[in-house]
């Protein structure tokens, strides 16, 4: 087998297959093959380099790093939570006893880690952010890692000054940005299993960390007041629930509500040809499940009919009016840096990943905060609509 392919990357990469291999326990062909089909790959940060698996490789997750050192340290992506599509015979055939309802919090994916002193945060693809760590260093109490370094820290960061989802999240305004960051679960680095709910709530008390509390432990038959948890949730527009086995032995179920749905279609249709179509079919299968599992009549169900073309037409003729003036479609993110410093790293680190973006201000706005306006520039969604504004034919 040609082996080239990967010579230049990792040195003796024959040898390094057997190592491996022997570290994460997994076959040397299917490693090797991740290789191949471009599934893994190569980054570095602050002079060490990793590996990052892009999509699970047998038992290793999407997004789990491996460094290159001696040691082939590695760190196991965040396991994906699969979908109740209708709620209560996915909660009947999943859970028995209790069950913790967690918000599932709206922003992004974020494990923390402690290697070889230094704090890290790793996103869900597996790239290790520097935006994010320095945040994490600034605003947590990281006490917890030196005390367990075996452990790893999981949670969602929020809140609009970020540069992946932004939302608003009141709970989360500080000084002068609106970011905050909550651990939900705290897992094995290497091997993913993860603390109970109650013990977990023990230690980031004591630790003083963030946490997405259980908004209830509820017996998992009690139906009625599931959905008066998800129709509160829904009413103040915040995503939906994560149900979790106090013991987390079980794999937890995600279901998110109806403004979710929509508020993912609207960014979907704003940006149509670059999220339309990936992000369409599911939101609206789950509306349908949805709608049939709370019972509704003709007057409900012509509410959400009215919402889903609402949130799909709304954006996407506004999108059309913007490049009909100003040529581009773009989401902005405003981000507070500490130093100029920090903000040149950042763009790099964007650069590295091949995201298309414009910056449109930077400065500093006090001694110590550098704020810049960062925009994301969606290609497909920008050129098809333009060409057709044009006269161009489908
Ligand atoms: P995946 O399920 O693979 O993560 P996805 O993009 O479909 O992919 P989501 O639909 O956002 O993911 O749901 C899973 C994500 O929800 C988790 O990866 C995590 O970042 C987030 N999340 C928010 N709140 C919680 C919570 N309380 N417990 C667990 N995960 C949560």
């Amino acid at each position: 087998m040609d082996k080239m392919y990967l010579s230049e990357d990792i040195p003796n990469f024959e040898e390094f297959i057997i190592n491996a291999s022997k570290r994460l326990n997994i076959d040397e062909d299917t490693l090797e093959n991740g290789f191949k089909r471009k599934l893994i790959t190569k980054y570095e940060y602050n002079g060490k380099k990793y590996l990052c698996f892009k999509k699970k490789l047998k038992h290793i997750e999407r997004g789990t790093i491996l460094f290159l050192n001696d040691n082939l340290d590695f760190i196991q992506g965040y396991p994906k939570i699969r979908r109740a599509m209708v709620l209560e015979s996915a909660v009947e055939k999943y859970f028995d006893n209790k069950i913790a309802v967690e918000e599932k919090l709206d922003g992004y994916n974020i494990r923390i880690v402690k290697f070889y002193g230094e704090i890290i945060a790793i996103t869900r693809g597996g790239k290790i952010c520097p935006f994010t760590t320095k945040k994490v260093k600034k605003y947590m109490n990281t006490k917890f890692l030196d005390d367990f370094p075996e452990l790893m820290l999981c949670g969602e960061m929020v809140g609009l000054n970020n540069p992946y989802v932004s939302h608003y999240y009141p709970e989360a305004d500080k000084n002068h940005e609106n970011l905050g960051f909550y651990i939900f679960d705290i897992r094995n680095k290497e091997t993913n299993s993860a603390i109970s709910i109650s013990e977990k709530e023990k230690l980031l008390d004591k630790y003083d960390i963030p946490y997405v509390k259980p908004i209830k432990i509820i017996d998992s038959s009690d139906f009625e007041e599931l959905w008066n948890l998800l129709d509160d949730l829904n009413e103040k527009h915040r995503e939906g629930v994560v149900l979790k086995d106090l013991k987390m032995i079980k794999n937890p179920i995600k279901y998110t509500t109806h403004n979710t749905q929509c508020g993912d279609l609207s960014v979907a249709f704003k940006y149509v040809y670059d999220l339309g179509i990936d992000f369409m079919f599911s939101r609206l299968v789950r509306e349908g499940y949805q709608s049939f599992e709370k019972c509704e009549n003709e007057e409900e169900i012509k509410k959400r009919s009215h919402d889903l073309g609402e949130s799909i037409l709304t954006p996407m003729v506004e999108t059309i009016k913007e490049i009909s003036k100003d040529g581009l479609a773009k989401e902005c993110f405003e981000l507070y840096f500490d130093s100029e410093d920090d903000f040149n790293e950042f763009i790099n680190y964007l650069k590295t990943m091949h995201i298309n973006f414009a910056i449109e201000t930077r400065e500093y706005i006090k001694k110590d905060v550098f704020k810049a306006k960062i925009c994301r520039i969606y290609n497909s969604t920008s050129n098809k609509i333009k060409s057709h504004l044009e006269g161009n034919l489908w």
